[in-house]
């Protein structure tokens, strides 16, 4: 599980500036959810070679008697979900009456909470931030968001004991995968290595915005009453396990909708949770993004697609509520599909009714052919072959009067598949080039459902 950090605080104190901050670093990836949760932003960061989410909560309105209101909602539950919060506060305005009704709220809580107060740039930080004391909130870490001043030693003040906490509980759940993952990379021996890794059940998450249909399809997968699932404690930002079996064939089913757990108070609330749905795909094998056919593909279905493509899951889409609708509407939900998910075209498209039942058995050859083809075995001859054919069949191009030249490939490890490919000039390949070999690659291997990762490395 991905440590969530949650930044909150009074609008303008400069928890933007911090978010910026701290997702710049290497490709993070940054998903606005609008309408769902105002301005709520989700991104994922990494600090000494570890990921977190960060969260931006959006600005808990200072105005006093609505501060209990709006904490109620989107802000509550970002903080609940959160394993560490960030409480911002702006030193150069010093203490006002919103940061203490913050306060008082996070005192209440049972979390990892740190005081940050921000803008210390050009003040004296010590005599401005003493007051903030009284918000009995601990010691003040201080910090300037907008020159980066103060934000490492934050990280490793605040994140560093959990981080460890969470690599040790790591290594006891994933030790023998790291262990696959050596024997994989030597390249060579026989297959008894993809077969242990084959053993294992298939961890299949099915995310998706509200509505979409994932419950009525959990539901229809499992049968409605086969599977007794007992509640289960945890937080909102838990997803529930359900192993099953099909064809023989062994599944855990993460179930983010939260079906077969008890109804509460906050079902609403409960029901979509960006974070749920983020640690889903981090802990799956294969994601199932549910849309519904009417509604079409929304900027929010492209976030959650990004953070799956970001993590290298593998992908099947199953387009829900295919039931009661005529040809041409069909067609026209076709063509927009294509257009809107033309970036992730190795994933298979289902079209289904969950309500209904129809093509919801399909579904499974597709989750089977993701994971085979993300844990697949390739050996360097294949690779190699596949690298020669490409390159006999089209030339690389020239670079400054000079031929790029492919020298060698071999594996670089699996789920998602890597491929790392050697030669001169490598660096100044074209993207179109790039795409060219991984397809290549791909219709080779007959690899579906996962992306295909390819690194190119400069000499022999
Ligand atoms: P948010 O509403 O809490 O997200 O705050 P923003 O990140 O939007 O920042 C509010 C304002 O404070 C912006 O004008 C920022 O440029 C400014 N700001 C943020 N961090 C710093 C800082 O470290 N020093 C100074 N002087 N200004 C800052
Ligand atoms: P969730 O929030 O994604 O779990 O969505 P639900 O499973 O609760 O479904 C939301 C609504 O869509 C319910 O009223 C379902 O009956 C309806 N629904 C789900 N699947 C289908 C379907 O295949 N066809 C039609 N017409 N309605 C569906």
């Amino acid at each position: 599980m991905l440590p969530v950090i949650a930044l909150v605080g009074r609008p303008n104190v400069g928890k933007s500036t911090l978010f910026n901050r701290l997702t710049r670093t290497r490709d993070a990836l940054v998903a606005d959810f609008p309408g769902l949760t105002r301005d709520r932003k989700y991104g994922q960061a990494s600090y000494d070679g570890y990921e977190f989410i960060v969260v931006d909560t959006g600005g808990i309105d200072g105005s006093e008697e609505g501060i209990e209101i709006e904490m109620a909602d989107q802000s509550l539950l970002a903080i609940e979900e959160a394993d560490i919060v960030l409480f911002l506060v702006d030193a150069r305005v010093g203490m006002t009456v919103a940061d203490q009704a913050i306060a008082n709220h996070l005192r209440k809580q049972e979390k990892k909470c740190f005081v940050v107060a921000n803008k210390t740039d050009g003040i004296d930080a010590d005599s401005n931030c003493a007051e903030f004391y009284q918000l009995s909130l601990g010691e003040i870490h201080h910090i300037a968001a907008a020159h980066g001043r103060g934000i490492t030693l934050l990280l490793e003040q605040t994140l560093q004991p959990l981080i460890a906490e969470l690599a040790a509980q790591d290594e006891e759940v994933t030790g023998d995968d790291e262990e696959l993952i050596d024997l994989y990379e030597e390249g060579e021996g026989d297959d008894t290595d993809h077969q242990a890794f084959a053993d294992k059940p298939v961890k299949l998450a099915i995310i998706g915005r509200p509505n979409v249909g994932k419950s009525t399809l959990t539901n229809r997968i499992l049968g409605e009453d086969r599977v007794i699932v007992y509640d289960m404690p945890g937080t909102t930002r838990d997803s529930i396990y359900i192993p099953m079996t099909r064809n023989d064939k062994e599944y855990v089913l993460i179930d983010t909708a939260g079906v077969r757990k008890r109804k509460k108070v906050s079902d609403v609330v409960e029901k979509f949770s960006v974070i749920k749905t983020l640690q889903a795909i981090e802990d799956c094998n294969v994601v199932l993004l549910v849309v519904d056919a009417r509604d079409g593909i929304s900027d929010q279905d492209l976030s959650l697609l990004g953070f799956a493509l970001n993590s290298g899951r593998s992908l099947v889409i199953a387009v829900n509520k295919w039931d009661g609708l005529d040809d041409y509407v069909k067609d026209r939900i076709k063509t927009e599909l294509d257009r809107r998910l033309g970036f992730i075209d190795f994933a298979r498209l289902h079209f289904i009714s969950a309500l209904h039942g129809t093509g919801v058995g399909h579904l499974f050859e597709s989750v089977d052919e993701a994971y085979e083809s993300a844990t697949k075995r390739i050996s360097t001859a294949m690779l190699r072959r596949i690298m020669d054919m490409a390159q006999a069949d089209h030339q690389p191009p020239l670079v400054r009067g000079r031929r790029v030249k492919l020298k060698y490939a071999h594996a670089g490890g699996y789920n998602p598949p890597r491929i790392v490919i050697h030669g001169n000039q490598v660096h100044d390949l074209p993207d179109s080039y790039k795409r060219y070999l991984m397809n290549y690659y791909r219709k080779a291997l007959k690899i579906m459902g996962t992306p295909i990762k390819i690194e190119f490395r400069e000499g022999d």
